[in-house]
């Protein structure tokens, strides 16, 4: 915005046409000498304000304009940290192959059945799905989280990618007693070499495994009814133990896996 230098106008358009007249009539003919008027020493003092507003107006005028550069320049930084802000975003991603998933990511999990319970690597698992805390920082926006401040191995849920390598870790074709499911992960979902961590898991397809009885299923109350009471559904829904265990589990949960979960 710029502002029109101006000036007031002369002090004598102040005095009337007929006043000035009359003053100029009296001046030609006494022969006063003009500058010993104390109207005109007036009008001379308002002129030299006249000059020094009109010179304040015109740096006032320069001082908007030089305004106007850097608010300009402003804008052009913000729009330059707009997209350097995109760029860092850009890397992050690369780097942290991560995202908030629109859909779900299907993983592997086990837990084994302890005291009626189905325990998880660090947690008892009440209910198909389970929420990731964070003991360190619990921020849940950021959960789990990717710079490490919360340990090397880091919060969330863990699932791996394929049934084989859940096996090769954890469990054996003689082992008894625990559960293997099939999860479906939602929220941020933390991709890693093996397998994911996520804000959130729900168990999708189950495979429960007792001491001699099994139960396999993709229902959903079902389901949670297995993670309330294992040992009930395991005596009142389950059918004998079919050997070789893990064929049957592997079968079950990569044929659900196919599925739409969504
Ligand atoms: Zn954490």
């Amino acid at each position: 915005m710029s502002t029109t230098p101006s000036v007031p106008s002369e002090l004598s358009d102040g005095i009337p046409v007929e006043v000035r007249q009359r003053l100029r009539t009296l001046r030609t003919r006494y022969g006063r000498a003009r500058f010993t008027s104390p109207a005109n020493r007036l009008e001379l003092a308002a002129n030299r304000r006249r000059f020094m507003l009109a010179e304040i107006r015109k740096e006032i005028a320069e001082l908007e304009r030089r305004a106007e550069v850097i608010e300009s320049e402003l804008r052009g930084f913000g729009r330059g940290v707009a997209a350097l802000a995109r760029e860092e975003i850009v890397e992050y991603e690369r780097s942290f192959p991560e995202a908030w998933s629109p859909t779900p990511v299907l993983g592997f999990r086990l837990w084994m059945l302890n005291d009626n319970k189905l325990v998880g690597a660090r947690q008892v698992w009440e209910t198909p799905s389970f929420v990731a805390t964070c003991a360190a920082y619990p921020d849940p926006d950021e959960i789990p989280h990717t710079d490490e401040r919360c340990g090397r191995l880091g919060c969330g849920v863990y699932a791996t990618k394929e049934f084989d390598s859940l096996l090769e870790l954890h469990v054996r074709e003689s082992d008894r007693s625990y559960a293997a499911g099939l999860v479906a992960m939602t929220g941020k979902v933390v991709e890693h070499e093996d397998g994911y961590r996520a804000t959130q898991a729900e168990v999708v397809a189950l495979a429960l495994i007792g001491d001699d009885r099994e139960v396999y299923t993709t229902d959903r109350e079902l389901i949670a009814e297995a993670f309330g009471d294992p040992m009930a559904i395991l005596g009142a829904r389950s059918a004998p133990l079919r050997t070789p265990v893990l064929d049957h589990i592997a079968a079950h949960l990569s044929t659900e896996r196919g599925m739409p979960w969504i």
